[in-house]
């Protein structure tokens, strides 16, 4: 079994957009990401830090915008469209899950695509699935894991890939990257009758549920490509809380030719992605690209 270490690729995409900053810096072009956070989601709290760091690392500026859970889905609407017309922003992203008295696609419906950096809106997500030459702003976890697996040169052209999770974030976007890629893709969710059948043919598995252990060694193919995309917080044996994906890591990776672990895989290059589209909606709202 190899590791595909998705925490060292994502410092390699970070190094190489510190000079992309800099270089922007040096044209008077600051790249700033706007975040709109509301409650105080742990889980949400947590990625809020990655990405900050990770502004912090490229030098991209970052300006957070504070919600408590009473807000209405027109005062953020609102907030989304102020931030559109601020020239010194140049990605916009709001972290969900968003409370359930918001309607969230309402809100993301009012970010400017150019300023999409987490690829949610119908403008970015209607582009891509036409080819790999129109995936502009992508969604940021497909992206990377997109990346991970060119990284390592794992070729997805005529590869059976099973996708196991059809969210509009993760499994469907990154089951059409993966088709734009030539891949023959399965697309597996809670209704599919018989999952191992699927999972036990796949070169490529990638697993984007929420559910610990859900993938066990006899459902994956000897030597295949497993992805994890799930994090779930479980109780370890020593009672503290820690973070595992969607596979039985230990019994899987025993089986597996390659593997990204949790955390360490997927989680930092969709960190990493988030930087890069923020890079690339500053140069393209400049007319660099
Ligand atoms: P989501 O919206 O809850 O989607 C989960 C998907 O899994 C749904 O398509 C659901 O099908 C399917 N599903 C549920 N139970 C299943 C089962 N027993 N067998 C097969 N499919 C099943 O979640 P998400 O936003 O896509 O995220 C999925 C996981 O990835 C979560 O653990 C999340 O924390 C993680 N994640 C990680 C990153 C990262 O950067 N590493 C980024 C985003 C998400 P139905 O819709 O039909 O119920």
């Amino acid at each position: 079994m190899n590791l595909i270490e998705g925490r060292k690729v994502s410092k390699e995409i970070l190094l190489k957009l510190k000079d992309q900053v800099s270089g922007l810096i040096n044209k008077h072009i600051h790249p700033k990401l706007a975040v709109i956070l509301v409650g105080q989601n742990p889980a949400s709290l947590s990625y809020i830090r990655q990405k900050q760091k990770a502004c912090s690392d490229t030098g991209i500026e970052w300006e957070q915008f504070d919600y408590d859970e009473e807000v209405t889905t027109e005062q953020l609407a609102s907030k989304v469209h102020s931030l559109n017309e601020d020239p010194d922003i140049h990605g916009i992203l709001v972290q969900l899950p968003l409370p359930k008295n918001v309607y969230a696609p309402e809100v993301l419906k009012a970010i400017e695509p150019k300023k999409d950096v987490d690829g949610f809106t119908a403008y970015n997500l209607g582009k891509m699935f036409l080819s790999t030459e129109f995936e502009h702003l992508t969604p940021c976890t497909p992206m990377g894991v997109i990346q991970l697996l060119e990284y390592y040169k794992v070729p997805i052209k005529g590869q059976e890939v099973v996708v196991v999770g059809h969210s509009n974030i993760v499994g469907k976007p990154l089951a059409t990257m993966l088709l734009n890629r030539d891949a023959t893709v399965t697309v597996c969710h809670v209704h599919t009758k018989d999952l191992a059948s699927h999972t036990k043919r796949a070169d490529i598995l990638c697993v984007a549920v929420g559910k610990a252990n859900l993938i066990t060694a006899e459902m994956v193919k000897e030597g295949a490509v497993v992805i994890d995309i799930g994090v779930n917080r479980i109780k370890g044996a020593d009672g503290k809380e820690k973070l595992v994906g969607d596979c039985d890591f230990e019994n899987v990776s025993k089986k597996a030719g390659m593997i990204t672990p949790v955390p360490g895989g997927v989680g930092p290059m969709t960190v990493a992605c988030l930087m890069e589209n923020t890079v690339k909606s500053a140069k393209r709202l400049n007319n660099l690209t």
